[in-house]
């Protein structure tokens, strides 16, 4: 059987990284080998992540997160490395060998995440066969009167949960145990109904105990908690399918909820979904924004309209991993919404966390009584959107809210007003945004006092700083940068990338680097020294310098000068890296020199002085002729 980590070897060599993360986060071509973009761990505005389609790795500038394909995908799905494997490995499309887990406990819950997918696979199936059959007639009469077609309806895998609670047990019970059956949030069961007799007042281990409560648990305590409801399915991003909304279909009062919702279980969490993002994904990065509606109708309506980037938040308020699931493919965002209906505060704290997550926020406010689906229904798509373009920016909204709220004829009702806007602007995680508000918003609602606008400005900057730090110097030499460049460049000897014309052949810019540093030690008592001595140790054993055990500010240094590839990679280029450092190294010796010649003149030494200042001459012929005798050596 083959070692877990070869398995992972293989994928890793086949996975192309810089797809990979493009399926999560915008990128640009930043060199030749090199791409940026927004980094998805942290929040900025200009571009400070990086990812390396040479030396297959990615690295955060802002935050220092950085590793290879396995790290990005683990950090981002929040999975363990396994996982990560086998979810590069079905993107790729190799088979899986057996998988193996760092413990037992691990493969155990990797597994149960299995079932309950597989499960949740097949009763969504279940229910779109349902909605198919003559006892469905008044659920598909429903949709259509919603305006679903038959394409839509099958896009959105919307199916039918009959009235009798025991179809889909009964479908599911040969293929699913019944943990799996419980765990899965689809099925209620009386557990009051259960006899008295425990397990536990039964000799242990007995024949009798294990009978009697197999039959106390049987399955025909099961029943589905979906009854006569049109099944929404809420699929994860990557469209597996993981819980379900079902809307009722029945008049009376007492067959529950209009809608409701699968439960918490171990692969749904309701605050990490967002509706319809496995399908809008591509949309949003491509039209770089994304439209959230509350329902999921709406979203329906609005997606099968032809606006593909419409995402639903379902009624309840955003939350922080959501923004971040949004924030990974753009950060714009149209909320259309009526903030001032029902479920007004849910709006209110979502558009709040947007603002402090970064987000370049609009608001869609439709005519009263009109949320997009009976908007797009009745006045057309392209009603719509215009309505979109006409969406205005959160803070002008909020702004003529406050004044609406809060008339500002007086110097009360200004003051008003300003505390009103006060916590939103707060809200803004830059300073220099929060300071331009305050001053749009003195000028806005016609703040004259000069009192006033200080306050105002001290309350809206005087905020706790912004969470990302500015990244810490870099602490190489240009000639340094080039021969990690030089030394991390064994593969670039193979690849398509350089064997371009009029290049040399004989040019091997790794062996050439590291015979030079390990002759002469050219990077001895130097910073990167012992960052050196472990890239030449790498480039012995054939190893990818990100590969190196690393710390910290290593990592960040050397993911640096190898994201530096604006300039080729040429012998004038090493040529000169190794002269300079030669001459920073005989800089350094006569340096040491001085100073032992002081020391010497001080003891009055004469002898010692003066084979130091023949060495000194030495050393100062050497200086002259290092540029021309590194040539020579190339
Ligand atoms: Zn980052």
């Amino acid at each position: 059987m083959a070692q877990p980590g070869e398995f992972a070897s293989t994928v890793k060599q086949q996975a192309d990284i810089v797809r990979i993360v493009g399926e999560y986060v915008k990128l640009r071509k930043s060199g030749a080998q090199n791409w940026s973009g927004l980094c998805p761990f942290h929040q900025e505005k200009t571009a400070s992540f990086s990812v390396n389609a040479v030396h297959q790795f990615f690295h955060c500038f802002g935050c220092n997160a950085g590793g290879d394909v396995f790290t990005f995908v683990q950090k981002i799905e929040n999975i363990t490395f396994p996982e990560a494997v086998r979810m590069v490995a079905e993107k790729l499309g190799i088979p899986m060998p057996k998988v193996t887990y760092s413990s037992p406990e691990e493969a155990r819950q990797a597994k149960r995440r299995g079932s309950l997918l597989d499960i949740h696979e097949r009763a969504c199936v279940f229910f779109q066969e349902q909605l198919k059959r003559p006892e469905a007639a008044h659920a598909r009469e429903y949709l259509n009167t919603r305006g679903l077609n038959a394409a839509t309806i099958a896009e959105f895998r919307i199916g039918y949960a009959p009235e009798s609670g025991f179809l889909l047990r009964d479908a599911l019970r040969g293929q699913f145990d019944e943990d799996t059956m419980r765990e899965s949030g689809l099925f209620s069961w009386k557990d009051k109904d259960q006899s008295p007799v425990t397990s536990s007042q039964l000799p242990e281990g007995s024949e009798a105990a294990s009978t009697l409560t197999t039959a106390n648990r049987q399955l025909t305590t099961l029943y589905s908690k979906f009854r006569n409801r049109v099944m929404f399915p809420i699929a994860t991003e990557q469209g597996k399918v993981i819980a379900f909304t079902g809307r009722t279909l029945a008049t009376e009062e007492k067959s529950g909820p209009k809608y409701l919702n699968s439960p918490e279980t171990p692969i749904y969490s309701k605050s990490r979904v967002l509706f319809n993002v496995d399908k809008a994904k591509e949309a949003i990065r491509k039209l770089d924004y994304s439209i959230l509606v509350e329902g999921q109708m709406d979203c329906i309506t609005v997606y099968s309209a032809g606006l593909r980037n419409v995402i639903a938040s379902s009624g309840t308020a955003f939350t922080d991993a959501q923004a971040k699931l949004l924030g990974r493919f753009s950060k714009k965002i149209v909320v259309n919404f009526d903030p001032d209906t029902a479920g007004a505060a849910a709006a209110e704290r979502s558009l709040a966390l947007l603002v402090s997550e970064d987000f370049e926020i609009k608001v869609l406010t439709l005519e009263a009584g009109f949320d997009p689906d009976l908007y797009i229904r009745r006045k057309g798509v392209n009603a719509y959107t215009d309505a979109l373009g006409n969406s205005q920016k959160y803070f002008d909204y909020l702004i003529e809210r406050a004044r609406t709220l809060h008339p500002v004829r007086t110097p009360e009702g200004k003051v008003r007003a300003l505390n009103y806007l006060l916590p939103h602007i707060q809200r803004v995680p830059s300073r220099i945004v929060r300071d331009e508000l305050a001053n749009e918003i003195s000028h806005r609602l016609g703040i004259e006092s000069k009192v006033l606008r200080q306050e105002l400005r001290h309350a809206a900057t005087a905020r706790s700083s912004a969470r990302v730090t500015t990244p810490a110097k870099l602490h190489l030499t240009d000639a340094e940068r080039v021969l990690i460049r030089a030394l991390a460049s064994r593969e670039l000897a193979h690849s398509p990338l350089t064997s371009r014309e009029g290049h040399d052949p004989d040019f091997e810019p790794a062996r050439q680097a590291h015979y030079f540093l390990t002759q002469e030690r050219l990077h001895e008592g130097t910073g990167a020294h012992a960052l050196f001595d472990a890239l030449l140790t790498a480039h012995e054993q054939i190893l990818d310098p990100m590969a190196l055990p690393l710390d910290e500010n290593d990592r960040r240094l050397v993911a640096s000068a190898l994201m530096e590839d604006r300039e080729e990679l040429t012998p004038e280029l090493l040529e000169n890296a190794i002269r300079s450092l030669r001459k920073r190294a005989i800089l350094r010796q006569l340096d040491e020199l001085q100073h032992q010649l002081k020391e010497a003149e001080q003891r009055q030494d004469s002898a010692t002085s003066a084979r130091l200042l023949q060495e000194r001459v030495k050393l100062r012929r050497a200086m002259a002729g290092a540029g021309e005798s590194a040539a020579t050596y190339l």
